[in-house]
């Protein structure tokens, strides 16, 4: 991973933005994905500015994994508190304007660290370091794309062991566990199993309830390799289900397909959007899909560019993304079919490669 490409490539849009420096703070994980990505290091507690001069900071607990992790920037090591000690460090550079991040930063940090660096003003700026992650190079989409064909594996190994009176937490426990044993660094975020009337709530968490025959059973699941993220959605019917769950898995399969062809470089994402969301419309269920297309996938699982009716982003080729319609009648059942895909120049290039062309029969 180029970490000095991307921190030279943060310190000219700073530059372009009149500051003299851009400060990453992570604090118990506040920030943890942009210090990584711009310095691949792993730990809770870091802070960078990027600049003329860069500086790297952490605490003793991290010294020893911060020589290792972080390449090309000296590790100092933060003499007792770190915020007066950052403040100090921070006047001593002698710099006027130094931005900040403002969707990580806690408004208790921002505060402090104005007064104790004082006269340096912190500028809080949005998405700065979150521009610069959208765009994959070849060795993060090897890193997503590595996730995503663990996670196909994972679910196909899943739905091999699903029997009618396991719990959903059972089954999602199992897969974790089995995402574990097999290479993932942990799970992208809280694996979903809903069955039965639960498949028709977006988010929801898997509970008590025992899978039983007649059901579809929807799995949300996700590992994170190397510290990228997949996401992958399929669902399953166990048993022979009836004429509407059919029906639906038809439409949403449609709308599935319908925004995979609308994805290409150059797009405004809510035409994107828009392409599955009038398929399902066509089918009578415009109003069961209350949710965006899809999202952002990368150091974290959720991550621009936002795909959905509001947004105003324009895919570019290199961008990772979700595309996820659903239909969910609440009180029996939802459908939901997620893939991953790289955005390219033409079209996209699809990672998951679960199946889907026809609803899985258990
Ligand atoms: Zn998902
Ligand atoms: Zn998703």
């Amino acid at each position: 991973m180029d970490y000095a490409g991307r921190r030279e490539r943060l310190w000219q849009s700073a530059r372009e933005r009149g500051l003299e420096g851009f400060l990453v703070v992570n604090v118990e994980r506040s920030d943890r994905p942009n210090l990584r990505y711009l310095t691949g290091f792993t730990g809770s507690f870091g802070v960078l500015l990027v600049g003329e001069k860069n500086l790297f900071a952490t605490d003793s607990r991290y010294t020893e994994q911060a020589g290792k992790e972080v390449a090309g920037l000296p590790v100092e090591e933060v003499k007792g508190r770190w915020l007066p000690w950052l403040g100090e460090r921070l006047r001593a550079l002698g710099l006027k304007q130094v931005g900040i991040g403002a969707h990580r930063t806690s408004v208790h940090v921002f505060q402090e660290l104005s007064r104790l660096a004082s006269p340096v003003e912190l500028v809080p700026q949005a998405g700065l370091v979150e521009e610069l992650r959208r765009i994959k190079s070849p060795a993060e989409v090897e890193r997503i794309a590595a996730a995503a064909e663990l996670t196909d594996a994972g679910l196909r190994w899943a739905l091999g062991e699903l029997r009618p009176g396991r719990t959903e937490r059972e089954v999602a426990l199992d897969l974790e566990i089995w995402y574990r044993q097999s290479g993932a660094e942990g799970v992208a975020f809280e694996l979903i199993v809903a069955s039965g009337p639960g498949s028709a709530m977006p988010h929801y968490r898997p509970g008590n309830r025992r899978i039983a025959q007649g059901d579809v059973v929807l799995f949300d699941v996700g590992v994170q390799v190397d510290g990228y993220c997949s996401d992958l959605t399929r669902v399953v019917a166990v048993g022979e289900p009836g004429r509407e769950v059919r029906d639906v898995y038809t439409l949403v399969l449609g709308a599935n397909r319908a925004g995979l062809e609308a994805v290409r470089g150059g797009k405004p994402a809510r035409e994107v959007d828009g392409a599955a969301r009038d398929a399902i419309a066509r089918g009578g269920h415009g109003d069961r899909f209350g949710h965006g297309l899809g999202h952002g996938v990368g150091l974290e699982v959720h991550e621009a560019p936002t795909v959905g009716p509001a947004s105003e982003d324009t895919l570019a080729p290199g961008n990772v993304i979700t595309i996820e319609p659903g239909v969910y009648l609440p009180g029996k059942f939802g459908v939901r079919i997620e893939d991953l895909v790289v955005v390219t120049e033409t079209g996209c290039r699809v990672l998951s490669r679960f199946p889907k062309d026809e609803l899985l029969v258990r």
